[in-house]
């Protein structure tokens, strides 16, 4: 965030707001690691000052301080509508450590907070912890979770709850929203800044290019496509995808109202705010193109710099116009994966497409079902039993788990291989929402041992956990969906 400690038009100085005798709720030592924080009993801080720190409380440790935290402002398009100046309203950057940069979410209030209190309650703190690890261990770009810290400060939502602070962390925290933000204010010097600190750092290999501007887009592009493409195969929704939240780099962050599909359904909504729709597990790739061309009309400026308006806005579209071919390409590529094919064929698509059909039909659990794929027989072109009964009309999936065997056999596939190659890459464990709620009513009791649990679990979404086995699970029959929604 070098280039935005350069005037305060853009920034605002805050130290955090103190939260009353903060607590340990969740820590995670892997996360922990990036920063080099020293650990001692109990996989926490050997130093209590970090308590304190990463409560809000105080900004020295014994070899650092943090001398200058920051809210940023920024811009955005919500829910498809310009929402003009947003920013940091309860993020504070404490700072920079290693190469990651420590923010707290839920530290109080900063000039950006507009009607809000500034805070995070403990429900969505966990939520955000948990699932920003659980996304690292699928090897999907997310920012990082540190701890989750809480405290028996009361703070209203619907109801009244607990206040707690996430410390998060990532190489970045610099959204579309920057972007949109200096454009806005049409302050091309400081959209310069912005591009020339997010090449230097981050897309270095932008910098030699013909236009490195242009290359720069191109690039955000990619990782959004790619990030994209990964979401839909693990069958995240992240809920929110306004302008605001989606990153620079191609992390997932931002952890609100989101949700993995338990029973496939393609239109899903996990965040119940989104009366619309707009943000469906389907419509994910299409809005994050969307997304991108706010991107290109924010950088429209960069390219006027050297170009005429006419040839800017052309160069942007036609890279705009390659992100629907990046996803598709990323998304084949994971679906060919997690179905356990090596080669390439044409017909690939509607096998995939036709699966995810009769999936949605008959509203299969989504991880469950591809992790049992992998015990398919090739040879006497057996389903295993554990896929085949989660579907009611056996004729349409009986003829596809046929295709899919003659297309196994067609490319020598072995199935000892095969499994451990679509194990590799469908995951066992997922963060399902019935998981996450149990672990936050437990933690509301004061109890955290299932967030730290379930952490431990999904740190290794991918092996077998022979004792965990009830995590993987779909959710029990009797079990009704808590709604999740922007206010948290
Ligand atoms: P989100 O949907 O969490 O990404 O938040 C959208 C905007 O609202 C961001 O600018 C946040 O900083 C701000 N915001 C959300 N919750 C609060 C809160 N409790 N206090 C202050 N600002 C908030
Ligand atoms: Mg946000």
């Amino acid at each position: 965030m070098a280039f935005l400690l350069q005037g305060d038009d853009v920034l605002h100085q805050v130290n955090p707001s103190p939260l009353p005798d903060p607590y340990w709720v969740a820590f995670s030592s892997s996360a922990a690691k990036l920063i080099n924080i020293p650990l001692g009993r109990a996989q926490l801080p050997s130093d209590p000052k970090w308590l304190e720190v990463l409560a809000g409380n105080r900004l020295d440790l014994d070899d650092k301080t943090f001398d200058r935290p920051i809210a940023t402002a920024y811009s955005g398009h919500q829910f498809g509508v310009w929402a003009g100046h947003l920013g940091d309203g309860r993020a504070i950057l404490l700072g920079e450590i290693n190469g990651q940069e420590l923010q707290l979410k839920g530290a109080g209030k900063t000039r950006y907070s507009r009607m809000g209190d500034g805070r995070a309650v403990l429900r969505s703190s966990i939520r955000e912890f948990l699932c920003s690890e659980a996304m690292h261990g699928l090897g999907i770009p997310s920012s990082r979770a540190l701890a989750v810290v809480g405290s028996n400060q009361a703070v209203r939502r619907e109801t009244l709850e607990t206040a707690a602070v996430c410390s998060r962390l990532a190489p970045s925290f610099i959204r579309i929203g920057h972007f949109e933000h200096y454009a806005a204010l049409q302050k091309v010097e400081r959209l310069q800044e912005l591009a020339d600190y997010l090449i230097d750092h981050f897309y270095p290999e932008c910098r030699a290019a013909k236009e490195p501007y242009l290359e720069l887009f191109k690039a955000i592009s990619a990782r959004s496509a790619d990030l994209v493409a990964q979401w839909q195969a693990v069958g995240f929704c992240h809920g929110v995808l306004n302008t605001d939240n989606i990153s620079a780099l191609g992390l997932t962050i931002d952890y609100g109202p989101f949700g993995f599909l338990d029973q496939f359904q393609i239109d899903h909504v996990c965040n119940h705010s989104d009366s619309g729709g707009r943000y469906a597990y389907h419509r994910q790739p299409q809005i994050m193109h969307w997304n991108m061309a706010c991107l290109a009309s924010a950088m429209c400026p960069l390219l006027e710099i050297n170009h005429p308006s006419e040839t800017a806005q052309a160069l942007l579209r036609s890279a705009l116009e390659e992100f629907p071919k990046l996803y598709a390409g990323r998304w084949q590529g994971l679906f060919r994966a997690k179905l356990g094919l090596q080669t390439v064929e044409f017909e690939d698509i509607s096998l995939i497409e036709r699966l995810l059909q009769v999936m949605h039909d008959a509203r299969v659990d989504y991880t469950f079902f591809f992790r049992k794929l992998a015990n398919y027989d090739s040879i006497l072109l057996k389903p295993p039993k554990e896929a085949r009964d989660l579907f009611n009309h056996l004729a349409v999936i009986d003829e596809w788990f046929r295709d899919y065997g003659l297309r196994l056999q067609s490319e020598n596939s072995v199935d000892a291989e095969r499994k451990m190659l679509m194990n590799a890459c469908n995951p066992k464990f997922i963060l399902r929402n019935h998981l996450a709620q149990d672990a936050i009513e437990k933690a509301q009791i004061q109890d955290y041992s299932e967030v730290s649990k379930l952490l431990a679990i999904l740190e290794n979404p991918f092996d077998e956990q022979e004792n965990n086995e009830a995590y993987a699970n779909p959710p029990p029959s009797e079990y009704r969906p808590v709604e999740v929604s922007c206010s948290s």
